[in-house]
C-alpha cells in the first residue's frame, strides 16, 4: 500500500530530548480544582511533557456526563501558565477546533470514533487549513489500517505535517483481559508504511484497568513506540469517566520509574553479531519457503489425482488426523500449540483453494 504522506518527525516539532513523549492528564476535565490539582502533581513528574484532558466527551449513550465544554479550556490555559506544560485536547468537529485555537491549545487529537468517520475527519481537516498546529490521530475503533492512514492523509492534504498517531487498541465483541485489543501488528505496519510517523501508545484505553497498564506500557517501549498517553486523575475513585483505568499521579510516577528503556540500536559488536544471527534467519526463511513450495506441488499433484477419480477436495477424517498428528509433533518439538494450529489452518486453507481451482478448471 503506497502513501505520499509528508510528515515532520516528532522531534522536529516537539522537544522530546530523545526520550519517549509522555502525555498524561484526566480522561475528562471535570472541575477547575480537579484539572489544576492533577496537573500540578503531574508537573512534578519529570517524564511528563504534555497534559491531556477531554473537554467534549464522546459517550456511547446519551444523558450521561458529556464533558464540561469550552470552560475547561480556560482551566487548561491556567494550568499551562502555571506549569509550562503543553496541552492537548480531543476535537470532533470544527466548533471544537475553533475553541481550541482561541484558547491556545498546543496539540489537537482526533478520537477513535471520529477517525472512523471520513466526513468528520474531512470537516476537521478543512477547519485546520492554513493553521500550523500538530494533530495526533487515534486509530479507528475497528482494525482498519487504511482508514487510519486515510485520516492522516486528509490532514496532510490540508497542510498539516506535524502529525502523529495514537494507538489505543481495537474494539472486540469477545471478552478479553483488555478493553480494546492491542493488535500490535497494526501500529507496527503503520510505522513500516509511514517511516517518519511517531506512534504514541495509549495503554489506558487498551487496558481499561490499572492492573495491565505497566505491562502494556513496557511492551510499547520494547516495540520502540514513540511515547505513551496515560490517563491520570487526582482521585480516580470519583472520576466521572474511565474511573477504573486512571492513575493517581503518584502511581503514574511509579509506573514510569519501573519502565525499562531499551535502545533501538546497539554497539558495533552487538550490531555485527545481530547481523550474523539475522543472516541465519534469512537462510532459514528461504528453506521454509522452499519446503512450502514442495508441499504445494504435492498438493497440486493430489488435486489432479482427485479430479481424475472424481473425489471431493476435502476428506474430514484426513483433515482431523492431519491436524492432530501435526499438533502432536509440534508439541514434542516445543512449539506453541496455538501457533501450530494457526499455521496449519492457513496452510490447509490455501491447499483447499488450490485444489478447488484445479477441480473447476477445464484441463
Ligand atoms: C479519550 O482519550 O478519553 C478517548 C475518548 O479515547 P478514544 O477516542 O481512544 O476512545
Ligand atoms: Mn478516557
Amino acid at each position: 500500500m503506497g502513501t505520499k504522506l509528508n510528515i515532520l518527525p516528532l522531534d522536529k516539532w516537539f522537544d522530546t530530548n530523545g526520550k519517549p513523549l509522555i502525555i498524561s492528564g484526566p480522561c475528562s476535565a471535570e472541575s477547575e480544582e480537579q484539572v489544576l490539582q492533577t496537573g500540578r502533581a503531574l508537573a512534578k513528574i519529570p517524564e511528563v511533557q504534555m497534559i491531556r484532558a477531554g473537554i467534549w466527551k464522546p459517550r456511547t449513550r446519551p444523558d450521561i456526563f458529556e464533558g464540561v465544554g469550552e470552560i475547561g479550556l480556560q482551566w487548561l490555559t491556567k494550568l499551562k501558565a502555571e506549569t509550562g506544560l503543553k496541552t492537548c485536547v480531543e476535537v470532533a468537529n470544527p466548533q471544537h477546533v475553533d475553541a481550541c485555537l482561541k484558547n491556545n491549545v498546543d496539540v489537537l487529537w482526533v478520537g477513535a470514533r471520529t477517525t472512523a468517520n471520513p466526513f468528520s475527519v474531512q470537516e476537521l481537516a478543512d477547519a485546520l487549513k492554513g493553521v500550523d498546529i500538530p494533530v495526533m490521530v487515534k486509530n479507528p475503533l475497528h482494525p482498519d489500517l487504511k482508514l487510519w492512514i486515510g485520516a492522516l492523509e486528509r490532514f496532510n492534504q490540508a497542510g498539516i505535517n506535524k502529525l502523529a498517531a495514537i494507538h489505543r487498541g481495537f474494539y472486540t465483541y469477545e471478552k478479553t483481559p483488555f478493553r480494546n485489543l492491542p493488535m500490535w501488528e497494526i501500529p507496527i505496519e503503520l510505522k513500516r508504511i509511514v517511516p517518519n510517523l511517531a506512534v504514541i501508545t495509549d495503554p489506558s484505553h487498551i487496558c481499561g484497568n490499572r492492573e495491565l497498564l505497566q505491562s502494556i506500557s513496557q511492551k510499547a517501549m520494547d516495540l520502540a513506540m514513540d511515547g505513551l498517553m496515560l490517563e491520570s486523575h487526582i482521585n480516580p475513585a470519583v472520576a466521572l469517566t474511565d474511573a477504573s483505568q486512571q492513575l493517581e499521579p503518584k502511581n503514574l510516577q511509579k509506573l514510569l520509574n519501573n519502565l525499562v528503556h531499551r535502545q533501538e540500536f546497539g554497539t558495533e559488536d552487538f550490531e555485527n553479531l545481530l547481523e550474523k544471527l539475522r543472516f541465519d534467519i534469512d537462510h532459514i526463511d528461504e528453506e521454509l519457503l522452499t519446503i512450502l513450495t514442495r508441499r504445494m506441488h504435492k498438493i497440486e499433484e493430489i488435486g489432479h489425482y482427485k479430479k481424475e477419480n472424481n473425489i471431493t477436495v476435502l476428506q474430514m477424517d484426513r483433515l482431523r488426523h492431519m491436524m492432530l498428528s501435526r499438533l502432536k509433533v509440534g508439541k514434542e518439538l516445543g512449539l506453541d500449540n496455538i501457533f501450530v494450529l494457526k499455521l496449519l489452518q492457513l496452510v490447509h486453507k490455501d491447499s483447499i483453494q488450490v485444489q478447488t481451482r484445479i477441480m473447476n478448471k477445464e484441463l
